[in-house]
């Protein structure tokens, strides 16, 4: 069930992300763990993990699954959806999840490793015809052509949206086994290799030299850079910026995990997911 208002919402369900959430709901907050498809892609991949204490030889897949049982036993609720953007508005958070806003008192961003761009010039054209949210920014396009480039099944609908509005939709899946689009949405099959334009975006060169015009391009369901999903976040040597709290430069947003910085280990992240599950409870109580 949803609340209308949670004490944390925390982005990522790795390791960090479970350790806050476990730790706050110890503290009786009203937690909400925005996640993906998949919790933890790099914890899952780890083929032997020597090194948590208590669990040595361990799968990372295995110990993992031991994490998700700990949140599901004290029915912490995890979203299937990635957060989208995040905007604050005295002291409240509105978080975009799919089609959903969720609201809450305070953020724990618990992402994993620095945001990697999926196309080289995505900085130099982001807000100039470049996009991360096609259903956000759909209206600017309509009546035009676009491209919609998508890491994972769930950029399908935004596909399927934009067909609606658009003059000419194009999508290239960067995954296999693409489902049921739009019939007026042309699939590319081939690797996007560059951005073409000079201010704005005007095209997208492919992998097999063929260029596609279009004035919208959008990256959905790849990671985003945490400083995009909160703007004014302070970033430092690639990494979120924190103190011994875990708090970040803003008020009531904290972060935790690879996301803060090396090492990349898996106590790291739970040691400091836990001091940003308490402290971001200690600050909620504060408010309240
Ligand atoms: C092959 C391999 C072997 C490893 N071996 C070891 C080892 O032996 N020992 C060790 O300690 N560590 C090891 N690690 C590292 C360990 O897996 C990481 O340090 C750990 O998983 C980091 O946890 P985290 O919670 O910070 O981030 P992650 O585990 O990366 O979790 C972050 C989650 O946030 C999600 N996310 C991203 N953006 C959003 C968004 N906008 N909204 C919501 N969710 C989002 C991601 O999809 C992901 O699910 C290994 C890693 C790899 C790849």
């Amino acid at each position: 069930m949803r609340h209308d208002i949670y004490d944390l919402a925390i982005l990522g369900c790795g390791p960090a992300g479970l350790s806050a959430a476990i730790n706050a709901t110890i503290r009786n907050k009203k937690v909400i763990v925005i996640g993906a498809e998949l919790c933890s892609p790099p914890l899952h991949k780890a083929q032997k993990i020597d090194n948590y204490l208590g669990f040595p030889a361990i799968k990372g897949e295995d110990l993992l699954d031991r994490f998700m049982q700990h949140a599901q036993s004290m029915d912490i609720e995890i979203t299937s959806n990635k957060a989208g953007a995040i905007n604050e508005d005295a002291g409240k958070f509105s978080i975009l999840v799919g089609d959903e806003i969720i609201q809450s008192r305070s953020i724990v961003i618990a992402t994993g490793i620095p945001y990697k761009p999926t196309l080289p010039q995505e900085e130099e054209f982001l807000g100039r015809g470049l996009g991360y949210c096609a259903t956000c920014d759909g209206p600017i396009y309509r009546g035009k052509d676009v491209l919609l480039i998508g890491h994972s099944s769930e950029a399908e609908p935004e596909a399927d949206f934009m067909a609606e509005i658009c003059a000419k939709v194009y999508y290239l899946p960067l995954y296999k086994d693409y489902g049921a689009i739009d019939s007026r949405v042309e699939i590319i099959t081939s690797r996007p290799a560059e951005i073409i334009g000079e201010d704005f975006v005007e095209g997208l060169k492919l992998s097999d030299g063929k260029t596609i015009k279009v004035e919208g391009l959008f990256v959905l369901g790849g990671e985003t850079a945490p400083d995009r999903l909160i703007p004014g976040l302070e970033i430092e040597d690639k990494h979120i910026k924190v103190n011994r709290r875990q708090e970040t430069n803003l008020a009531g947003v904290y972060a935790a995990g690879d996301c803060t910085g090396t090492p990349y280990q898996v106590a790291k992240s739970v040691g400091e997911g836990q001091i940003a599950g308490l402290n971001a409870s200690n600050y909620v109580s504060g408010k309240k």
